[in-house]
């Protein structure tokens, strides 16, 4: 017997349901971001591997250990994408973006490709949503996309969502910090747990996430990133925190947010859902104001952010849709003819509207009905029978136009 095949380990197939959910949030994406100026934009699936590389960070986990790459046949390494800002900010070099009206706004919508090891909400292949600006260092800009995103998640049914905030500083600021923690770190040794000693050199930030209780109580007084940005950059800070203050968008400070991207500067944010389970990060990003440079650009500021549709979904209550649908049942031989036509009159004036195409009986015509949540049924026999499904009354037309007015009718 031949194996059965299954979809590739970490992957999904989005079935009907999950679809329809999937593109009413595209939807309201489209309307949140469309509002504040957001153009959409798309870049391809995949990319030279180096623009990850250089732009993601060589000594990141999506770096050294997530990427798919591949090889085409001329030898070019290539790499499914990761993220996105990379290549949006590849993008706007490429087309000399930085010759339009600042900022320019973009947002995009896509599959991104991770090899993690898969859990719930965690896949190998999942989809984002992503909003990015470039071009201006204003916090206005900041605090935009952060209450962006916090309109996304609420539009979406998936809050409450709790928001931790920090900021990154300078790669200067935040280098001078890693060395005064890594010292701090290094005098209390002893009371520290193996595994965060052992990263003690590689990374000291890993100590702030440990569980360990001696760890745990050696980091409630170790130094704070926070506390040493410097002035301009703190200034920044409280100018994103002002605007956030006063549109009422609640968030915690916390200094420990470490994300998994090496390119952040100044402002960095996370939504995490309270509905979840391990994998809670909703959505998040910060600015990277030396990225583009970094990727052979001029020098430009930017800040964005990414938000998982998956885990956006599965945090957000499986609602119907609502829409009116209308089910045509055939009660004599040759009435398709009549019901194609008049399947088509009310489909051009936007309802939804099924024919019976299966050979039903009667009987199991009206079951169907029932089943696809059908608001009116139109039997049609010698005559036209409109059955209102909610309350069962049924009562007969004499031709097709009567038949639309009565559906126009029942769907009032
Ligand atoms: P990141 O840029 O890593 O913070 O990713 C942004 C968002 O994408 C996360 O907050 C998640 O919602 C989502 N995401 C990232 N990796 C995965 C994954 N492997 N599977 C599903 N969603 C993911």
């Amino acid at each position: 017997m031949s194996r059965k095949l299954q979809a590739p380990r970490g992957t999904l197939d989005v079935q009907p349901g999950d679809a329809r959910r999937r593109l009413r949030l595209q939807r309201i994406a489209a309307e949140v971001l469309g509002r504040a100026g957001y153009e959409p934009f798309e870049t391809p699936v995949f990319e030279d591997t180096e623009l990850f590389a250089r732009g993601v960070g060589e000594s990141t986990d999506i770096v050294q250990k997530e990427m798919f790459t591949f090889e085409d046949k001329a030898g070019r390494s290539l790499t499914l994408r990761p993220e996105a800002t990379a290549a949006i900010c590849r993008a706007y070099v490429e087309h000399g973006m930085h010759k339009l009206a600042q900022p320019v706004k973009l947002w995009t919508w896509g599959p991104f490709f991770r090899h993690e090891a898969p859990q719930a909400g965690r896949f190998r292949q999942f989809t984002q949503v992503d909003a990015e600006a470039l071009g201006s260092d204003d916090p206005s800009l900041d605090a935009e996309l952060i209450l962006l995103l916090a309109e996304l998640i609420e539009r979406a049914g998936a809050g409450p969502a709790r928001l931790r905030l920090a900021s990154l500083g300078t790669p200067e600021t935040r280098a001078a910090y890693v060395e005064e923690l890594g010292t701090y770190l290094r005098a209390r040794e002893g009371e520290l747990s193996g595994e965060v000693r052992e990263r003690l050199e590689q990374n000291p930030l890993r100590a702030f996430d440990a569980d360990h209780p001696g760890t745990q109580a050696v980091m409630r007084d170790a130094p704070r990133l926070l506390d040493r940005l410097a002035p301009e950059d703190a200034a920044h800070f409280a100018e994103v925190r002002a605007l956030l203050d006063q549109a009422g968008l609640a968030y915690e400070l916390d200094s420990t947010l470490v994300r998994g991207l090496d390119y952040y500067t100044r402002t960095v944010f996370e939504f995490e859902s309270e509905r979840l389970g391990a994998q809670a990060a909703l959505g998040g990003g910060g600015r990277y104001d030396l990225l583009v440079e970094e990727l052979g650009g001029p020098s430009t500021p930017g800040v964005g952010w990414a938000a998982g549709i998956e885990r956006i979904l599965l945090a957000s209550p499986d609602e119907p849709d609502g829409d009116a649908r209308v089910f045509i049942a055939l009660a004599k031989p040759g009435a398709m003819t009549a019901a194609f036509g008049l399947a088509r009159r009310l489909r051009g004036e936007g309802i939804r509207v099924e024919i019976e195409q299966a050979g039903r009986s009667l009987k199991g015509q009206l079951k169907q009905a029932d089943r696809i949540g059908a608001h009116t049924t139109l039997i049609l026999g010698d005559a036209i029978d409109v059955k209102d499904m909610r309350s069962g009354e049924q009562r007969q037309v004499a031709d097709p136009d009567e038949a639309v007015a009565a559906v126009r009718e029942t769907l009032r």
